[in-house]
């Protein structure tokens, strides 16, 4: 794989880490989210960064 532009990386990081990622079922929710759209669990947590692992 092509090593790509540092910075355009970053960007990409950041939208994928702008999430909220909920505890009980997994699911994926907008950062703004309060609540699980699926489970309605408040059982939110960000996605950190655990893409950084090699
Ligand atoms: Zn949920």
């Amino acid at each position: 794989m092509a090593v790509l532009d540092p910075e355009l990386m970053r960007i990409v990081e950041m939208r994928v880490l702008n999430k909220k990622v909920c505890r009980k079922c997994g699911a994926l929710n907008p950062p703004t989210a309060t609540r699980c759209r699926r489970c309605r669990s408040r059982n939110l947590r960000p996605k950190h960064k655990v893409a950084m692992r090699r």
